[in-house]
């Protein structure tokens, strides 16, 4: 519904991408199975999800169904470094260190260079491998500078990965209650005085067009402003 409602066709999808086993990831993963394959009619499309989102672990049942699973012309199991194309697009899954332990984010290679989303994790040794070099880099930060959390980035987190990657932009996803009262657009900018990297805090509606140049627009959403300017 938010994606009609925002202009966009998910009968179009050629790829859906699901990170980990968590409610706020996969939850609608299979309704938009079922618009990319025509509602269960034809075969289409790849999905590409985390072992314990398709197969269920010890932290999970599964949260895509085989009845949907099995629509889909390609079933990727993804499992960090595994390489895939959809389209023109190569795809290189990348390493998560989350509370469910098979979570994973995701790395896009285009003619007009990479981008990547680094679902939940926290900071580990080693994640900047997974994202140098990319143009944009799109990070899930739950917690504003000062309030880490085990299995979740903060804002300073977010700075260290930032930092040993230089991207030519990034943008705040996933922000927690703690991070909206605090104030995304404060935490960006705490984030850009730190590493020089342009960076924005996403809001519901914002676009991304990521070609020759990446434009970001803001929609009519309003947690870029923080909660805290209305309650
Ligand atoms: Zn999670
Ligand atoms: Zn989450």
């Amino acid at each position: 519904m938010h994606s009609i409602n925002e202009g966009l066709n998910p009968q179009k999808l050629n790829a859906v991408f699901v990170s980990h086993c968590h409610p706020d990831h996969y939850t609608d993963a299979e309704v938009l199975i079922e618009a990319m394959t025509r509602g269960m009619t034809r075969k289409n499309g790849v999905l590409a999800a985390a072992k314990s989102a398709l197969n269920g672990s010890d932290a999970c049942e599964a949260s895509i169904s085989k009845y949907h699973q099995r629509m889909v012309k390609e079933r990727v199991e993804a499992t960090p470094n595994v390489k895939f194309r959809v389209g023109g697009v190569g795809v290189l899954v990348t390493e998560a260190r989350h509370t469910d332990p098979d979570a994973v984010g995701f790395r896009f290679e285009t003619e007009f260079g990479d981008f990547a989303y680094t679902s939940d994790t926290e900071y580990y040794e080693g994640i900047a491998k997974y994202y140098r070099g990319v143009r944009l880099l799109t990070l899930c930060v739950m917690r504003p500078s000062g309030k880490p959390w085990k299995g979740h980035m903060s804002t300073d987190d977010a700075i260290r990965i930032i930092e040993e990657t230089r991207p030519e932009q990034a943008v705040l996803t996933h922000l927690g209650m703690s991070m909206l009262l605090q104030g995304p657009a404060k935490e960006a900018k705490l984030i850009q005085e730190k590493t020089s990297v342009p960076t924005t805090a996403a809001a519901d509606g914002m676009t991304i067009d990521f070609g020759e140049s990446t434009t970001l627009r803001m929609g009519k959403g309003k947690a870029q402003q923080g909660l805290a300017d209305f309650l």
